[in-house]
């Protein structure tokens, strides 16, 4: 596995492999990496002939008062990890490599990154799609592989993708958790043994809005409130945002149907966490009884 930080090397690396008739494939990360990472590129190797892991913390997704200087960074263990998985190469730009001097162009992905982390990140999306983009243009991947970990992007991705017509395929892949459900996260590692414990919170209450809906709930207003009923429940937690939205626009729901989203955002102590669920095939009617053997 080949490590490189500059456009001019990754694109040298990519264009033989291209050439040569492999798909390529991009997994763009944060670095820091655990097993939700690993499963996008594991994903990634049986998909594609040449699988690039791109390592940027992007400052431009970050607002002023978040995480960007404090960001776990382990670049070594990274690409330890990165290399059992069979990945080829690494590309770790420098920020001046991405944002040279002069850089002044960016993104507005409208319609989708109004609500959720875009209302709470005013700009947070605007820095994922200029990145994002700039990726694609620089490593001009087949495949792109996205966590629906963070759903609100990977939908913004995609929309991105089909207005700005780039010529890839984006691979949405499960959210990898940990034994007791909550979600892998590079800010996971931000957590003390009492919040680490309170942090699955996060993760009861997705389960918990799964069964209200099984069971028959349909009213999004109805089930928000039972959800941070719920959560209300952990001291540990403040609730940054419960959505019950649809999961293509994610918009307000009037009445559940066949699917929908339920997003949330936590502040467990100072860490900050998202998690979420689709929940599918609800019927009308469908659950409200037990299903006949
Ligand atoms: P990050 O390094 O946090 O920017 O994440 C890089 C990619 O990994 C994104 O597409 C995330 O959605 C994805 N990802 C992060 N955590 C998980 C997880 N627990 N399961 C699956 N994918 C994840």
């Amino acid at each position: 596995m080949q490590i490189v930080h500059t456009i001019a090397e990754i694109r040298k690396l990519v264009g033989p492999a291209r050439a040569e008739g492999k798909l390529v494939g991009l997994v763009p990360t944060m670095g820091a990496f655990h097993a939700g990472h690993l499963a996008l590129m594991s994903r990634a190797r049986h998909e594609c002939g040449f699988v690039v892991v791109s390592i940027f913390v992007n400052p431009a997704q970050f607002g002023p008062s978040e995480d960007y200087q404090k960001y776990p960074r382990d670049q070594k263990s990274d690409a330890e990890k990165a290399e059992v998985e069979g990945v080829d190469v690494i590309f770790a730009p420098s920020v001046e490599e991405m944002y040279p001097e002069g850089f002044g162009s960016y993104i507005e992905v409208v319609g989708l990154t109004e609500t959720l982390e875009g209302a709470v990140r005013p700009g947070h999306f605007r820095g994922v799609a200029i990145v994002v983009a700039k990726l694609f243009n620089i490593v001009a991947p087949d495949n792109a592989y996205f966590g629906m970990k963070d759903y609100q992007q990977l939908k913004v991705i995609q929309k991105m993708v089909r207005d700005l017509d780039f010529d890839l395929e984006i691979i949405p892949v499960p959210t990898i958790r940990e034994s007791d459900g909550l979600a892998m996260s590079s800010r996971n590692v931000y957590l003390d043994t009492k919040e680490r414990a309170a942090a699955t919170i996060l993760y009861r209450a997705l389960e918990f809005a799964k069964e209200r809906v099984l069971e028959g709930e349909r009213y999004p207003a109805a089930l928000e409130a039972a959800i941070r009923r719920f959560i209300e429940q952990e001291p540990l937690a403040k609730i940054d945002y419960v959505a019950v939205v649809d999961p293509d626009t994610l918009e307000k729901l009037e009445k559940i149907g066949a699917s929908v989203l339920v997003a949330l955002a936590v502040k467990i102590g100072k860490t900050r966490l998202i998690d979420n669920n689709v929940i599918f095939g609800f019927k009308e009617g469908a659950f409200k009884t037990p299903i006949p053997l």
